[in-house]
């Protein structure tokens, strides 16, 4: 579980300028969800060293008069998803009525809030500074978001405070690299004992497998939900407290464990008579996080839109194993049928390690079959990685097929070992390795995942210069 930012305040006092900057770090994962967000942008920020999740509120459209309606249509929603809320102002134009009318209404709720004053670059910002103060929102914190000044520490000030509820806003040590420790540890355990079979069911009965039933509106995850609980073979726990998020779900299936994310809240609709769940953004995001495996459904009489890209953007991102889930496959024609698998060559080649399943919720026909793939999944991503194995494999993809010269000079593979699992990490370290071309850097990568076998999960290859 990560924290979640929202940036508002006016247009043009730099929302998206600080947007980019923050999420600039993980490559372009943000999400645009056309239609069901209006002009809220989310992305998953790494920033030095801190994991959180941040909303843009791009478009106040700065009628000042009536900014809080149009604060009520989207802003609202970013701060109700918002664990902390950056309001930006701009040093330059000084206090507007817009500022104050937003003002007036994050004076009144309760989480934090942090007056950002940006656009300090190149002006004596102490003295403008000081008139934000009449915002009455307590001090504000001086940044150029062009710049970056100013920028990681007001990450920290907000952060800092939020360590403790939340776990995850560091990501995962990766291992630091002591190539001999890693080979003498290699030699001393005896991993080629067990069979790829023994290891898959060593792998699998350690813990409960989370996955994740995410995917828009009305393409059928209550539904999928309900199927899997009302299937004969699955024992459903009582569920410890609910969380304010997703609904999890523990439950038994052929002496395997799992958890469900439930993110359209089925369980807490059952008992508490409640309406549709909206759904959220946000919520989804943070089942993405906290799962072992995504289920992405997809709606095979809607296609595959840009909101299930965006959704499966950012389990690729987060590292997370996703299994593709094409729902409603009963009754339709096979003129349509064909036309969503060629779709789904076209637009999903990029996750073409990812299982697929036609599957029908409501009528029950592929939901047992989905198991398979979940646990396979799991397993990849778990998979036991050693130094000498990733060495060896970086050693025949080399051999198959040579880097190309960069310069001049031929780029050198020297060695490899994992960094980790959940994705499985490999980090390979040689000479002009950052000049590799991405072409090559794919092709070790299939390399990878066809020697180690790895269905379901990415696999995360850094390239490190030197040794
Ligand atoms: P938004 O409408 O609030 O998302 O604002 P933008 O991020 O689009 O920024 C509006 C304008 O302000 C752009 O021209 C930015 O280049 C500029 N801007 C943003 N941050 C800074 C800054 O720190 N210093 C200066 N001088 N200009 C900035
Ligand atoms: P959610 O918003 O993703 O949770 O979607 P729901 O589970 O509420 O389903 C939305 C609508 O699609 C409902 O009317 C369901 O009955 C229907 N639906 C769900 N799964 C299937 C399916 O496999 N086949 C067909 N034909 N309809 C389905």
């Amino acid at each position: 579980m990560v924290p979640v930012i929202a940036l508002v305040g006016r247009p043009n006092v730099g929302k998206s300028t600080l947007f980019n900057r923050l999420t600039r770090s993980r490559d372009a994962l943000v999400a645009n969800f056309p239609g069901l967000t209006r002009d809220r942008k989310y992305g998953q920020a790494e920033y030095n060293g801190y994991n959180f999740i941040v909303i843009d509120t791009g478009g106040i459209t700065g009628d000042e008069q009536g900014i809080d309606a149009k604060m009520a249509q989207q802003s609202l929603q970013a701060i109700e998803e918002a664990d902390v809320v950056l309001f930006l102002v701009d040093a330059r134009a000084g206090v507007t009525t817009g500022d104050e009318a937003m003002a007036h209404h994050l004076r009144k709720i309760e989480k934090p809030v942090y007056l950002v004053v940006n656009k300090t670059d190149g002006i004596d910002a102490d003295s403008y500074a000081a008139d934000f103060y009449s915002l009455s929102l307590g001090d504000c914190y001086q940044i150029a978001a062009a710049h970056g000044r100013g920028v990681s520490g007001l990450v920290e000030t907000i952060l800092d405070p939020l360590l403790e509820t939340f776990p995850d806003i560091y990501p995962p040590e990766q291992d630091e690299f002591e190539p001999e420790s890693q080979l003498a540890e290699d030699e001393s355990a005896p991993d080629e004992v067990l069979s790829p079979e023994e290891e898959a069911e060593q792998v699998l009965m350690k813990r409960a497998i989370k996955f994740a039933i995410v995917g828009r509106p009305n393409v059928g995850k209550s539904t999928l939900t309900n199927r899997i609980l009302g299937e004969d073979r699955v024992i459903v726990y009582d569920m410890p407290g609910t969380t304010r998020d997703s609904i999890y779900i523990p439950m038994e299936r052929e002496d395997k464990q799992y958890v469900i994310i439930d993110t359209a809240g089925v369980r807490k609709r059952k008992k508490v008579n409640e309406t549709v769940e909206k759904f959220s953004v946000i919520k989804t995001l943070k089942a993405i996080e906290d799962a072992h495996v995504v289920l992405v459904v997809i709606d095979a009489r809607e296609g595959i839109g840009d909101q299930d890209l965006s959704l499966i953007g950012f389990a690729l991102n987060a590292g997370r194993s996703i299994v593709v889930v094409v729902n409603k496959w009963d009754g339709l024609d096979n003129d349509v049928k064909e036309h969503i698998k060629s779709e789904i060559d076209r637009r999903l080649g990029f996750i073409d390690f990812a299982r697929l399943h036609f599957i029908s919720a409501l009528h029950g026909t592929g939901v047992g079959h989905l198991y398979e793939s979940i646990d396979e999944a799991y397993v990849s991503a778990n998979k036991k990685i050693t130094t000498s194995l990733v060495t060896r494999i970086m050693k025949m993809a080399v051999d198959d097929h040579q880097p190309p010269m960069v310069r001049g000079r031929r780029v050198k593979l020297k060695y490899a070992h994992a960094g980790g699992h959940n994705p499985p990490t490999i980090i390979i370290h040689g000479t002009q390795v950052t000049d590799l071309p991405d072409s090559y850097k794919r092709y070790i990568m299939n390399y990878y995942r066809r020697s180690l076998d790895m269905m379901g999960t990415p696999i995360r290859i850094d390239f490190k210069e030197g040794d």
